[in-house]
């Protein structure tokens, strides 16, 4: 069978080849892969940035962002055959740090944690793979390929899920929101926003296109400058990985406010910051500001909730552009109305073989 693979750290290395077909130790569960959205940190590996290959390999399956259809489960397995599946991307490390113990993966304390398709563990860019039931989770068919967009969204329920928890420590009702960026992760963040009926703003640099759209679609004011805000912010997720624009954020929130950082910096900028009158203002206003990677299991289930809620056609106007396998390589040419680019691994099932085989 086909998979996109890539030598971590070495760039230009990425190729569609003939990969195995998934090994029995893997799982009970046999996936067939629909399709595989791509993002930051994908580009990143295929630049030679980031990413590990699993122990004893120079190649690692590139994809993290997945949607399957189960085609072989053990009779007692809670997947059967043609469930529509997304899997989680991390696995806890081997001898569980105390979070991993407890299914909190996401919050690993010793980094021995893996990655699929990202640290150690081959991804979903092939045409099947074995997985254990338990990582996996079953989304509702009728989201059809715009379940793809559910990891994507759990990494956004995890910041939602950490910044309540958080603002717990007062009585802080959260009102106004603002999302720093509007990507996909920035789109979904603002979706569940929105979802919870906050007045939310996206913050983001261009001026066309369709993300002021999508932005304005969703009942949120898209802003392109963040000095028009005001500074009564009650919560910030940063979504760019521009590290100077979480400075910026800090300064338009409201006492006791909190903000999330959910964007991976993909360079090594430097940026002056005023750490004395930076210190003294997040002292006196209470303000927190918190880093939120991966997401666990009920974040994954939190953001299917936000999936099912949302509105199908606007879900689907966040995936601006699809490709097929064998042209993989279009998906990390990026374009400028790109907002999620994703590789379908097989043709749509809808459009095949009819509506009773979704997703
Ligand atoms: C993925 C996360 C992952 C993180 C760090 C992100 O792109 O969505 O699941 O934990 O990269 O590797």
């Amino acid at each position: 069978m086909k998979g996109v693979t890539v030598i971590p750290r070495r760039p230009k290395s990425a190729a569609l080849r003939d990969v195995p077909e998934p090994s029995n130790d893997e799982g009970p569960v046999l996936v067939e892969s629909v399709a595989v959205g791509v993002c930051g940190t994908d580009e990143e590996i295929i630049a030679g940035d980031y990413g590990w290959p699993p122990p004893g390999h120079d190649h690692v399956v590139l994809g993290h962002e997945s949607l399957g259809r189960v085609l072989d489960a053990p009779s007692d397995a809670p997947v059967s055959p043609g469930d529509a599946v997304v899997a989680f991307v991390r696995h806890p490390d081997p001898d569980p740090c105390v979070n991993c113990g407890v299914g909190e993966w996401d919050m690993c304390r010793n980094g021995r944690y893996t990655e699929h398709g990202i640290k150690e563990r081959d991804g979903f860019m092939r045409e099947r793979y074995r997985l254990q039931s338990h990582h996996l989770v079953r989304v509702d068919p009728s989201l059809g390929h715009e379940a793809v967009l559910l990891e994507p969204t759990s990494v956004v329920a995890k910041c939602w899920d950490h910044a309540d928890r958080i603002a717990s420590r007062a009585e802080v009702d959260f009102r106004r929101a603002l999302i720093t960026g509007a990507g996909p992760v920035g789109l979904l963040a603002a979706m569940i926003a929105i979802q919870r009926g906050l007045e939310t703003h996206v913050l983001d640099r261009v001026t066309d296109g369709p993300k002021p759209e999508l932005v304005t679609e969703l009942g949120a004011t898209y802003h392109t400058d963040i000095d028009r805000l005001g500074h009564d912010l009650d919560v910030v997720i940063e979504c760019t990985g521009v590290g100077e624009l979480a400075f910026h954020a800090l300064r338009h929130v409201a006492p006791n406010g909190v903000v999330a950082l959910a964007g991976l910096s993909g360079s090594d900028r430097r940026y002056p910051v005023e750490a004395d009158a930076l210190n003294k203002e997040l002292v006196l206003e209470n303000i927190a500001l918190f880093g939120s990677v991966n997401a666990g299991r009920r974040h994954y289930e939190a953001a299917a909730r936000a999936l099912s809620q949302a509105r199908p056609g606007w879900l689907k106007r966040i995936i601006t552009r699809r490709v097929s396998l064998e042209r993989w390589e279009d998906a990390f040419t990026r374009q400028p109305d790109d907002v999620k680019v994703v590789v379908d691994i097989r043709p749509d099932p809808r459009r095949t073989v009819g509506p009773t085989d979704v997703p």
